[in-house]
């Protein structure tokens, strides 16, 4: 054990070999890579062949906490799922909060990669004596909640409270669109990770070790973790729930932009999670309606008020925070019908089954919610799928006699709900979209094509890129396309790193909307910094949130110091992470993807641009903003590729 926040070793599950082996890591390792994203990126660039196949034996699926996790920092507990992705044939990660990251290093690991395909169904099994991989017959086939609590108390585990990661059904059926599961629903849902760990024949990680977590300077990291605390606390009391959409159509209508200060969100979130958007960001134009065809004309403050905020507390019953997480955006609600409660859906889920689909049925939206949560599949690819079916419908592409009898009129809630229930059955025309659009696109014909909208084979978040162009370039150039927690304009704005970082430059406190649309120069250096940044927080295990109250305010760079006796300055740090993300590019040029060929689909770019609505005629320039993001880091600026040297001269400096 190592008095420096991390444990020093890893472990590796060969499960055709049904072989574990740790390796201990050189200290020069995590002084390079971190933990967490970091860490991943140095083991999965190594060993994962070019061109594996990944729902094959030689894809690596690897879950890690990250380098803060556990040490006594806040915003810290979230762990991280990463591999190759089936959905993008690239760089895949996935994260989720709860309580399973610290679990982790309690059995002694900063990271378990699992290889190989196992003959039979099975689950790793740790605690501080044991480490086996057991036979997973009987729960194969259980959703994700009941593989939970089944596995908790099976064999002797009941008393020790193991944390368990799963996959529910999606992920067995290898579903492109299925994630894993801890805390009975939470989901690290993104890169179709689900479906690597299914194939791979992997049901579980059940983790009950009880190892201590030693940072070299508790005292310091008590000492920050109090001043981020004070931020934390401050809630004055704000709007109700529906006022919300007026602020949002405020914002729409007003011609400047004021930067946005973490604060405001961070009230928002603490008073009611991520739904406090739920009208907010369609009024502002920051939610893409109607599979990102429509506008505010088709989803106004009367539609959206169903799913209004206050909806959602309403039914609280408990709120709840991730491990080392002083806010708590999170919360169990009950619910009427099968499911007596689920976990307070996101807004993403909301949107993407709500809005995005016409509908206004939030009763389906909470059991869908917990249908996809059980199954193990990702809310944002399944509300895409469903839209891109709806327009495909609209459009006489498919009949309802391909739809097998469903009328997938816009905002149809039953047979939202069927069509839901039949893809985690792999049922029917459910079997069409289980896999998420791109193979649903392969499956119907090129004539489905133009209603597909896509990142590098991912669907896109619930932020409209067309709003905010740094949702556009993050959408485009990041080695995960499609992901809306990796960096935007706004997040920039939020993360003020200008006041920690020697030479960031400052976001403009106030601004002409128009303007936001026609500096790539400036809008690529906000993007990379805010990649790099991204880069830092999920190393540390951190959540994005934190992240939004500002760099000052939540000190990762500090707590990493404090943590590990290492003496960096952040632009050091910015640094170590702009060699992290290089060879996560690196990763997927060797893999065979060219970064200039993959960027959000038209449509989600304003070409052509929207003719009425919040983001009325605004297309957004990304080719001269791509260029310039890849040349941030020393990319070729036409490939987007890293020179061999540059990606051999960080590999190198691994501490081999
Ligand atoms: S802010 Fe929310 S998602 Fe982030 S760590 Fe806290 S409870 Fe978890």
């Amino acid at each position: 054990m190592k008095n420096k926040g991390y444990m020093g070793k890893i472990l590796h599950v060969d499960l055709a070999a049904n072989e574990i082996r740790e390796e201990v890591l050189p200290d020069s390792v995590y002084k390079k890579y971190l933990g967490g994203m970091g860490l991943a990126a140095y083991v999965l660039y190594e060993k994962i062949p070019a061109g594996a196949d990944p729902l094959g034996p030689d894809n690596i699926l690897g879950f890690l906490p990250g380098l803060l996790t556990g040490t006594g920092s806040f915003f810290t507990g979230r762990w991280m799922v990463v591999g190759k992705s089936p959905l993008t044939g690239g760089w895949g990660d996935a994260n989720c909060g709860g309580t399973f990251s610290p679990a982790i290093k309690r059995c002694g690991y900063d990271g378990i990669f699992f290889s190989g395909i196992s003959e039979k169904p099975v689950y790793l099994y740790m605690d501080d004596h044991v480490r086996e991989l057991r036979d997973a017959s009987d729960v194969w086939g259980m959703d994700a909640v009941e593989t939970e609590e089944y596995l908790g108390k099976k064999d002797g585990n009941k008393g020790k409270q193991p944390k368990v990661a799963c996959i529910g059904p999606a992920g067995e059926s290898i579903s492109l669109i299925s994630g894993i599961s801890t805390d009975k629903g939470r989901m690290a849902a993104r890169s179709g990770l689900g479906a690597v760990m299914g194939s791979k024949r992997l049901k579980a990680l059940v983790l009950a070790g009880s190892k201590r977590i030693v940072p070299h300077d508790r005292e310091e990291i008590k000492k920050i973790s109090q001043t981020c605390n004070k931020w934390v606390q401050f809630q004055p009391p704000f709007v109700s729930g529906p006022m919300t959409a007026f602020v949002g159509a405020l914002l729409r209508f007003l011609p400047t932009v004021m930067a946005m200060d973490g604060m405001l969100y961070k009230i928002m979130l603490k008073k009611w999670g991520t739904v406090a958007m739920n009208q907010m960001s369609p009024e502002m134009g920051d939610s893409p309606l109607k599979n990102w065809k429509g506008s505010i004309k088709d989803w106004g403050i009367r539609k959206s008020y169903a799913s209004n905020p206050d909806v959602f507390i309403d039914c609280e019953k408990v709120k709840y925070h991730c491990y080392a997480c002083p806010l708590g955006c999170g919360g169990i609600c009950t619910t009427e019908g099968k499911y007596s409660e689920t976990h307070k859906p996101e807004y993403e889920t909301v949107l993407s089954l709500g809005g995005f689909c016409m509908n206004e049925d939030v009763g389906a939206i909470f059991y869908l919610n917990e249908v996809l949560n059980r199954a193990g599949m990702d809310t944002i690819s399944a509300g895409h799928a469903i839209a891109f079916a709806m327009e495909c419908y609209e459009h006489g592409v498919i009949t309802r006699e391909d739809a097998d009898g469903l009328d997938l009129t816009w905002g149809n809630s039953e047979a939202i709900v069927e069509l839901v229930e039949k893809m985690v059955r792999r049922e029917g025309f459910g079997h069409v979209l289980a896999d998420g659009v791109k193979q649903a696109v392969e499956r119907i014909g090129k004539k489905a094509e133009p209603y597909a909208v896509l990142a590098g084979g991912q669907e896109p978040a619930m932020h409209d890129s067309r709003n905010d162009p740094g949702f556009a370039l993050h959408y485009s150039v990041e080695p995960t396309p499609g992901r809306h927690t990796l960096g935007s304009l706004l997040y920039y704005e939020m993360f003020q790193l200008w006041k920690v970082v020697k030479g960031i430059p400052k976001a403009p406190a106030m601004y002409w909307k128009g303007s936001k649309y026609n500096d790539p120069d400036k809008l690529a250096e906000f993007g990379a910094t805010t990649s790099k940044y991204m880069t830092i927080v999920n190393s540390v295990g951190g959540c994005l949130f934190g992240a939004f109250l500002g760099a000052k305010r939540i000190r990762f760079f500090d707590w990493m110091n404090a943590a590990t006796g290492w003496e960096f300055t952040p632009n050091q740090y910015m640094d170590k992470a702009a060699d992290i993300h290089t060879l996560k590019q690196a990763f997927n040029v060797k893999h065979g993807l060219e970064p200039n060929k993959i960027k959000i689909s038209e449509r989600a770019l304003g070409r052509p641009a929207q003719t009425e609505g919040a983001n009325k005629g605004r297309s957004v320039e990304i080719e001269a903003m791509m260029s310039r993001y890849w040349e941030q880091f020393g990319w070729d600026g036409e490939t987007g590729k890293p020179s061999s040297e540059h990606v051999e001269r960080i590999a190198a400096a691994g501490g081999k």
